[in-house]
């Protein structure tokens, strides 16, 4: 079992700060952090001086904007420091939407992704306790919520999984989706359902792709669910066709 720790080295690419082309609302954003720290606000002009900003100082660049320009949702209000907090359900579901993203894109790290067996925990120096897990010792009694390593997690245990075994086997997966096309070809084409010698009917289209499912080990209703889930997330990536659907 491996476990990850801190994501440096040959885990460097679990990091938001991975170099990594993610389209997104339609233009190219240079890694996850950009696109996080930029889906805070709803101003185009604010977004692009994130999406231009250079990997060096680009938290803190994100973090000296002013507040009045946060999204209403991202805003939970000050603590008694007056310094600003941001919503945690916000945090949370955006930054599984852009990993989302970035893995859908690259299923190079998918796969390397894939391949961590064990537990994932974004371990720090920056007493990041919500995202990660800090190992200062002033940080020593604070909860550690590793958010980002459990979307990480969730990423690797839950990105489609139908569809993926479906690619494992794609070659006969082709195989069967030609004949299938072959046979629509034939009018009069159907599978006889037969009760011992009496034909008692034949089976719909739906009660033939259960059949293929069922060949595949493809449980057909999450295969479903996926593809809904699948048709958002382009739809989000590439420019407004959700925006114009409002
Ligand atoms: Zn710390």
């Amino acid at each position: 079992m491996q476990n990850v720790e801190q994501f440096k080295d040959e885990f460097s690419f679990l990091s938001n700060f991975h170099p990594c082309c993610i389209k997104y609302n339609g233009v190219d954003w240079l890694s996850s952090e950009h696109l996080y720290q930029a889906l805070k606000f709803d101003d185009p002009a604010i977004q692009n001086q994130i999406r231009e900003h250079e990997f060096k100082g680009l938290k803190k660049f994100a973090h000296s904007i002013s507040a009045d320009f946060l999204k209403q949702e991202v805003f939970a209000g000050r603590n008694a420091n007056g310094d600003i907090v941001l919503s945690r359900t916000w945090r949370i579901d955006v930054m599984k939407e852009v990993l989302t993203a970035k893995f859908i894109q690259h299923s190079d790290l998918l796969a390397k992704l894939r391949k961590i067996d064990g537990n994932i925990t974004e371990g720090n120096h920056w007493h990041d306790n919500f995202f990660g897990a800090c190992y200062c010792d002033k940080c020593r009694n604070e909860p550690k919520n590793n958010h980002l390593g459990k979307l990480l997690m969730f990423v690797r245990d839950n990105l489609f999984p139908e569809h993926e075994k479906l690619l494992i086997r794609k070659q006969e997966h082709s195989a069967i989706t030609s004949f299938c096309e072959f046979l629509s070809g034939h009018k009069y084409r159907s599978i006889a359902k037969w009760n011992g010698l009496d034909l008692i009917g034949t089976c719909s289209d739906a009660e033939i792709a259960s059949l293929i499912a069922e060949y595949f080990g493809i449980d057909i209703e999450i295969y479903h669910k996926e593809n809904d889930h699948i048709l958002q997330v382009m739809k989000r990536m590439n420019n407004g066709i959700s925006d114009m659907e409002k």
